[in-house]
C-alpha cells in the first residue's frame, strides 16, 4: 500500500503540505516545509532504524480478518439484491456497497499475499536501507537528538 499521502500544516507559515508515503509513514520525521523551508518535527513518521517498523504492517492476521469481514458484507450486499431482484428492483446503495466491499476484500487479501510472499520485507529492507543511510549523516543525526530522539 504506497498510494497514501501525509498532510500537515507548517508551523511557521501555515501553508499545507502534501506528500506521498507509504501507510505505515516510514521515512524521516524531520520535515522540510516546501513554502518556507523550516524544519520541524513529525513524530507520526518512523525512522525505522530507530523507531522500527510498524508491528501492524506485517501482521497478516489483520489483513485475514479484513478480508473476511468485507467479504461476509459484500455476500449479504449481493444476497439483499438477489432478492430484491427477484422482486422486480434492487437499490443502488447495495450494489455499490456491495462492489465497494468486495474490492475492499480483494485488497486485504492482496496484502496477505505480499506479507505471506515476502514482498513486504522487501519493501522493509528498502525503507531500512534509507534510514540507515539517513542516519550515516551526523548533521542529520545531531538533528535528531535534538528532537529528543536516542541516536
Ligand atoms: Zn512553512
Amino acid at each position: 500500500m504506497q498510494l497514501s499521502y501525509a498532510e500537515w500544516v507548517c508551523p511557521e507559515c501555515k501553508t499545507k503540505n502534501r506528500e506521498s508515503c507509504n501507510s505505515w509513514m516510514y521515512g524521516s520525521p524531520i520535515r522540510q516545509c516546501k513554502a518556507c523551508r523550516a524544519e520541524y518535527l513529525d513524530r507520526r513518521f518512523r525512522e525505522v532504524a530507530i523507531d522500527g517498523f510498524d508491528p501492524r504492517a506485517n501482521n497478516a492476521k489483520v489483513y485475514v480478518k479484513g478480508a473476511l469481514l468485507l467479504l461476509a458484507i459484500a455476500l449479504v450486499c449481493g444476497v439483499m439484491i438477489y432478492f430484491q431482484y427477484a422482486k422486480g428492483y434492487y437499490s443502488m446503495k447495495i450494489v455499490v456497497a456491495g462492489v465497494f466491499s468486495a474490492l475492499g476484500a480483494i485488497a486485504c487479501g492482496i496484502n496477505v499475499l505480499r506479507i505471506k510472499l515476502g514482498f513486504q520485507n522487501k519493501d522493509n529492507d528498502k525503507y531500512m536501507a534509507e534510514s540507515k543511510a539517513r542516519l550515516s549523516d551526523p548533521l542529520y543525526v545531531e538533528k535528531l537528538r535534538k528532537y529528543g530522539y536516542k541516536v
